[in-house]
């Protein structure tokens, strides 16, 4: 986690190569490259060795229910949106052990889960995803049930973040306040800008940890012009066809009679992709798992979703059994009771939810007709 964040402790330009040779040097200090890369038709997230790994003039497009890669001609290495994964995967694994029993004389010896071996480096982290790592936190911060295995990779972390050139079509993170400017929550800045050898990047530090490895990347500094430039690049991300009514949102939970919870419910396949794909979302299930002769044990907890049957499962059976209670606890829980927990929103607009819902369903749009029929426009 950033030491101290928000102030621009140092400015340099940078060609690929000058970027590889901060990649090197990130490396070089012990942490394990995170980064963007494509596989099976995506741009994921996954362990990346340099430059060469990174997905080299690929864009993409993005609608309800859709995804696809498309090449672009400037050959950008940070040209695309948000893909499937967020950097929930590296922070909040989806599975993990807590702790294994081994059989004793005395009883059972308890063993704590081994330590991370290497700290994580993230690479290519935008500015609704920096908001999504910082609602975790919070979730997993709270003094009372806090989550020692997250605070301590966050802690352990570098977050290198790359500004958003353009927004995708399910973005809508200007309303919701947490993008497209990367504003804290990382150690070095990204702008990647267009030139007529390929791209260059202006890189600010923001923290002394990210001021140490920059002089390692050999980059000109900044001149005024560059900074310009850089400035100017992001303003283009704020253009964004979607936004959310955050009025409307936030009082969700006064609505658990509206006829929308059915109309979305004849749609959903409670398939709970839109769980996730998002950043946010944090639900889990423990898992017991044993040998045949009972001497040792192991306990794993799982990501889970609340659009599962069993999810709601307490003394005597489920609770949530329709599919429009489901979906209305997601949504009323991210974007209302959310506020009541944890004193903000639980979605940052990344639009993941609405590109890989298979039947498009749009949480921006569901939200809207219920603030449009309250207005008696419907
Ligand atoms: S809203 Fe879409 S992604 Fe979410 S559970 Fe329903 S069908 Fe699946
Ligand atoms: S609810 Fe949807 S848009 Fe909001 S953070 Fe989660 S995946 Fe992104």
């Amino acid at each position: 986690m950033p030491a101290a964040e928000g102030a621009a402790i140092s400015a340099v330009v940078l060609d690929k190569d000058g970027l590889e040779r901060l990649l090197a040097a990130i490396r070089a200090k012990g942490w394990r490259l995170i980064g963007p890369r494509v596989a099976d038709g995506a741009v994921v997230y996954d362990d990346i060795d340099g430059v060469a790994d990174l997905p080299a003039g690929i864009g993409d497009e993005q609608k309800g229910g859709h995804y696809r890669l498309k090449p672009r001609p400037d050959g950008a290495l940070f040209g695309y949106t948000s893909g499937a994964q967020g950097w929930k995967r590296f922070l909040y694994p989806p599975r993990q052990k807590l702790f294994a029993a081994r059989r004793t004389q005395a009883g059972f010896a308890i063993q704590p889960p081994e330590p991370a071996p290497q700290p994580l480096a993230l690479i290519g982290v935008r500015a609704c995803e920096l908001a999504a790592i910082a609602t975790q936190a919070k979730v997993f911060g709270d003094k009372d049930y806090a989550d020692p295995g997250y605070q301590g990779r966050l802690k352990g972390a570098l977050v290198v973040a790359v500004e958003c050139g353009a927004a995708g079509d399910t973005c809508f993170c200007a309303s919701m306040g947490t993008g497209p400017e990367v504003s804290s929550g990382h150690d070095i800045k990204l702008v990647e800008l267009a030139g007529k050898t390929g791209p260059t990047f202006v890189a600010t530090a923001a923290t002394a940890k990210g001021a140490d490895l920059l002089p390692a990347a050999a980059g000109r500094p900044a001149a005024e012009a560059d900074l310009a430039a850089a400035a100017k690049a992001v303003k283009a991300a704020a253009r964004q066809s979607r936004r959310m009514e955050t009025a409307t949102s936030a009082a969700l939970k006064d609505q658990p009679e509206h006829p929308r919870w059915d109309q979305v419910a004849a749609r959903c396949m409670t398939c709970g992709n839109c769980t996730l794909v998002c950043p946010t979302c944090f639900c889990t299930t423990v898992e017991d798992v044993t040998d045949l002769k009972g001497d040792n044990a192991e306990r794993w907890r799982k990501w889970d979703s609340c659009f599962t049957v069993d999810f709601s499962y307490i003394h005597g059976g489920a609770i949530r059994t329709e599919v429009r209670s489901r979906y209305r606890q997601w949504i009323t829980h991210k974007l209302s009771t959310w506020h009541d927990q944890f004193g903000q929103a639980g979605c940052v607009g990344c639009g993941r939810c609405i590109t890989w819902c298979p039947v498009g369903i749009d949480i921006t749009e569901e939200v809207r007709a219920i603030h449009d029929s309250a207005k008696g426009r419907k």
